[in-house]
């Protein structure tokens, strides 16, 4: 562990192919969620930085050779990213237990393979996509060529850093279009790699740019409001997607945005609840319940409300909330302070609207050495009025709310009642209904009788306060290209 923290004790920014120092060489600190011990200073760009950034994946679109090379030989290179990613997986998984507070675990098992396979999934996908051709009889020929936009900013948010931006980057480098990343604040470690790991595949100096500092007045405004950015992959809260739009309006830059969540876990009678409750149990505590598809509302049909609330609640006390490097944790902390408050200060608003606290709520009994982490336990409430607050607002933690319901049409009303609509789950076994509702329920992904399972050739993404566009497959290949039209005539 030393030997990995030393590599990312200092974090410089990735421009051009090689890692500089902040033009100002202002930097910024990052710590550990679980100690708030110090783990890195991380380089700000600044708005020169970032022009620099930009000017080079623009020489690098424009120049070649990663727009013009074969698709083969492009795809072969991003899928060599994939290999780098697996042979460095227990250091990358490591470092993203360190820096979120995940545990290491969920890190190594799902979300650094994961993110191998956003890479070489996108290259399959595009070396293998299928061209368009319509013969108009024996007088004209029209074809379909999809080409690269240009130069694409990826944001990220801090709740799954590498996992995310490998998601965007697949697509947009496999289509031939070069980026400049930008991790989220807390969470710099893993993505700062991603310049070393493309350079040894032998990406192109300049496709590839990394640059760490904040959001508004910062970093991350200077890439939406930077000329040479054609679009926009934005993954993060409502609120930021709102002020990306603004700034990127008067560049006309093309976005896609996948923002906050408040899913409904909709739980009736005829389920199965040996398998309800432990999915419900992890879509509302996996990484600290700081996912955006977390079940955080879970409706539950009132004649199985009170053996749902008993069972739920004592299956969260079971879980090992502790130190994210040990592999018998189950929930690590809170990301940071600053999340850490806003998560807890739920705990008041849903004192004042009168919910009933079922289980946690407190800060866990830890060792020593997690005395200083931003813990709190999972958290289990039960509330009446699906308007409150807590059912309404994503507080991305891990607190839970148990909504009783009588018909499908109430549980419906429920369900579509809040400003999000990016995922909902379903627990039934009565086929029709899981149909119905699906149906029913405004949001981009609805999952019956599981949760999280996903082909990544699906479409994904959010209905209203959710999101713009959709990723996955051929969604995120219309994202990062500008399909051409081209008629040939034949006599
Ligand atoms: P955030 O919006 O605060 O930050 C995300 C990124 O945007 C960071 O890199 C940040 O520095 C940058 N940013 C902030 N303001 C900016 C600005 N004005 N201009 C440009 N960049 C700016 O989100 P977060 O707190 O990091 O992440 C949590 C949110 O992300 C939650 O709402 C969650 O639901 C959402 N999320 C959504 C999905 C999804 O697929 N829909 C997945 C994961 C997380």
């Amino acid at each position: 562990m030393a030997e990995v923290l030393a590599r990312v004790r200092e974090i410089k920014l990735f421009i051009d192919g090689h890692y500089r120092a902040s033009s100002e060489n202002k930097t910024f600190e990052v710590y550990n969620p679980a100690t708030q011990e110090l783990i890195a200073n991380v380089h700000e760009a600044t708005k020169e930085d970032v022009d620099r950034a930009c000017q080079a994946a623009r020489r690098a679109f424009e120049e070649g050779p990663w727009r013009t090379m074969t698709v083969k030989e492009r795809c072969a290179k991003v899928r060599r990213m994939a290999e780098i990613i697996m042979e460095r997986r227990e250091e990358l998984a490591r470092l993203e237990a360190l820096d979120v507070g995940k545990p290491f675990s969920v890190a190594y098992e799902f979300e650094i393979p994961r993110a191998a396979h956003n890479l070489s999934f996108f290259a399959d996908f595009i070396e293998h996509h299928p061209s368009e051709m319509y013969p108009m009889e024996e007088e004209f020929l029209n074809y379909t060529r999809y080409e690269p936009v240009g130069v694409a900013a990826l944001i990220t948010p801090w709740n799954l850093p590498f996992m995310l931006t490998t998601w965007k980057l697949g697509p947009c480098l496999a289509t031939g279009n070069t980026a400049v990343i930008k991790p989220a604040e807390p969470t710099p470690l893993t993505v700062s790699l991603l310049g070393e790991i493309a350079k040894e595949a032998g990406i192109p100096d300049g496709v590839v740019n990394v640059v760490q500092g904040f959001g508004p007045n910062s970093t991350g405004e200077f890439m939406t409001t930077h000329p040479e950015v054609d679009l926009i992959s934005f993954t993060g809260e409502t609120s930021t997607g709102k002020a990306i739009m603004k700034n990127g309006a008067d560049t006309l830059k093309r976005v896609s945005f996948e923002l906050g969540g408040k899913a409904a876990n909709i739980v009736f009678e005829d389920a199965d609840l040996d398998k309800a409750i432990p999915t419900s149990i992890r879509a509302a505590f996996l990484n600290s319940g700081q996912v955006c598809l977390a079940g955080s509302r879970i409706l539950v049909q009132r004649s199985i409300f009170d053996e749902f609330v008993d069972r739920f609640a004592a299956a969260a006390r079971q879980l090992k909330v502790g130190d994210p490097q040990d592999s018998n944790t189950n929930m690590g902390p809170l990301v940071s302070k600053e999340h850490y408050e806003k998560v807890t200060s739920y705990l008041q608003i849903a004192e004042s609207e009168h919910s009933t606290l079922i289980c946690g709520g407190k800060r866990p009994e830890l060792t020593e050495y997690l005395k200083d982490g931003y813990y709190l336990e999972p958290t289990v409430f039960v509330q009446e009025d699906p308007h409150a607050r807590i059912c309404q607002e994503e507080i991305f933690g891990p607190i839970v709310t148990l909504i009783p319901f009588d018909t499908e049409e109430e549980a419906l009303q429920i369900a579509n009642s809040t400003q999000y609509g990016l995922n909902g789950v379903v627990w039934t076994d009565n086929l029709q209904r899981a149909h119905r509702v699906a149906s029913k329920v405004r949001a981009g992904t609805i999952w019956v009788n599981c949760w999280f399972v996903r082909d990544l050739r699906v479409p994904f993404g959010g209905f209203k306060k959710s999101g713009i566009g959709r990723e996955g497959g051929h969604h995120s290949l219309e994202f990062f290209t500008e399909a051409k039209t081209i008629c040939l005539a034949l006599r």
